[in-house]
């Protein structure tokens, strides 16, 4: 299958970003840009959709927009969105930055999502700034006779909240670079689906990342750069993912992975390290010994996975998965340095980190929540997964993935989010735990 590949490298990376174009709801029934038949086949862009426009000719732009904007309105997500939704929710990707204006992520269910082109769902006035109407009563307006639609405040003309030609970026677009640097991304890997990377400055993100991977039905501007293209519908490819995962779980379902399920990250290091060490540093004895005290500690951590065999399939999938990578690189190592001796390792210092920063990105799940009571119960999940982590390592004898929510620790959390106003230092607060 054409994504198998792409499954396995999601394994090693894990929780994937996600950044979709025009092309994924296609398959919704909303037109893209650029392919033949498309949008700006019909209508010019700068003519008709940019600031100007709506300045100097509001009744072209909204001529032409309104029909558009009922349609996108009137869309329902497809089975690509759909997919999206659930593995975000499940944690097997993350983030979803999209160019689309047409909410429909939202509407396949992911919460985490960075629209940096803006949306329609709301107009604001572009005079005062103050007056913002729901894009419904807007087209009502409109189909009602005013033309252009005015704020009833200031009379300024309503502006539907998109990026239009010869606008600035949204605040979504700071937000999505700020969480790309905090990530530390450069580990992590970027999927782009259904777009032509054509738009900037869209079409940099993925330099942020260390892998890219494009799920396309035709070719982009960035193929050169990326190690996975897929070519297909993003319906169909989504599809063929959901189905191996479901496959992989034995036919189960999915259901969502611990927080702190990092096995591909710890795989990734191991054979990020030899690859440099072949590359570069052959006959460097102090770093053979270094990494086979990595390989010594990353087999105990993934074999001594708690209680694993409760656990979903594709658990212990994926840690096999790795095990295998890891045993690769093993026997290649005492392949070439039979006689090792292990001395300190890079992979404790390199997992602290990572459990921070993993644990610091996770936060970004919690924008969905409204409620301290439902945070803290994520934050909960959370740590349960992290705990889990340093469970491994024998230096806490909690026990993972069933931890009890009683009113104490859910009291005890509390404060400590108070405490560290949501930037908490993992080992302060296992301590007060
Ligand atoms: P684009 O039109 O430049 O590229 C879309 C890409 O998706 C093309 O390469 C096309 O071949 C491919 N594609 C089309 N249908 C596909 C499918 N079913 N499966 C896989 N690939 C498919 O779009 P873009 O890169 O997003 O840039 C265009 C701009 O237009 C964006 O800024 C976006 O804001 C805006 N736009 C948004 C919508 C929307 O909200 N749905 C629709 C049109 C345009």
């Amino acid at each position: 299958m054409k994504a198998d590949g792409l499954i396995n490298q999601v394994f090693l990376y894990p929780r994937p970003w996600i950044l979709t174009g025009a092309g994924i709801s296609t398959e919704s029934g909303i037109p893209d840009f650029r392919s033949s038949g498309g949008m700006w086949e019909k209508v010019d862009p700068i003519e008709n959709f940019s600031t100007w426009a709506l300045h100097n000719n509001p009744q072209g732009f909204f001529t032409h927009g309104i029909p558009m904007f009922e349609q996108v309105l009137a869309a329902k997500p497809n089975i690509a969105h759909e997919i999206i939704g659930e593995l975000q929710a499940k944690r097997f990707v993350g983030p979803v930055i999209t160019q689309n204006i047409d909410s429909l992520h939202q509407k396949g269910g992911a919460s985490w999502i960075y629209e940096v082109h803006g949306h329609i769902r709301t107009a604001t006035c572009m005079n005062c700034r103050k007056e913002t109407v729901s894009m419904e009563k807007l087209v009502a307006l409109v189909r009602g006779g005013e033309m252009p639609p005015k704020c009833d405040t200031c009379g300024g003309i309503l502006k539907p909240d998109v990026i239009l030609f010869g606008d600035s970026m949204p605040n979504d677009f700071q937000d999505a670079i700020r969480q790309i640097r905090y990530h530390e991304t450069t580990d992590n890997m970027i999927i782009v689906i259904g777009s032509s990377l054509t738009v900037s400055p869209i079409n940099t993100f993925p330099f942020e990342f260390e892998k890219l991977a494009i799920i396309n039905n035709s070719a982009t501007a960035l193929d050169n750069n990326a190690e996975f293209i897929i070519t297909g519908s993003a319906g169909e490819i989504m599809g063929q993912i959901k189905a191996k995962l479901v496959e992989l779980n034995g036919g189960q379902e999915l259901t969502a992975l611990p927080a702190g399920f990092v096995p591909g990250r710890i795989a990734a290091i191991i054979t990020d390290i030899w690859a440099v060490y072949t590359s570069k540093n052959k006959n460097n004895g102090d770093m053979v010994s270094k990494i086979m005290a990595d390989i010594t500690l990353a087999e105990k951590l993934l074999k001594n996975y708690p209680e694993i065999d409760k656990r979903p399939l594709i658990e212990k999938h994926i840690i096999d998965y790795c095990l295998t990578l890891i045993e690769k690189v093993k026997t290649e190592l005492l392949a070439d340095s039979p006689s090792l001796k292990s001395l300190n390792g890079y992979l404790p210092r390199t997992l602290d980190d990572i459990i921070n920063s993993h644990y610091e990105g996770l936060i970004g799940y919690m924008r969905q929540y409204n409620s301290l009571s439902e945070i803290i119960k994520e934050l909960v999940l959370q740590l349960v997964g992290l705990i889990g982590l340093y469970n491994y390592m024998g230096s806490l004898g909690v026990q993972a993935f069933d931890y009890n929510l009683t009113g104490e620790i859910l009291d005890k959390l509390g404060e400590v989010i108070k405490r560290y106003n949501f930037v908490i230092d993992i080992e302060k607060a296992l301590k007060d735990f």
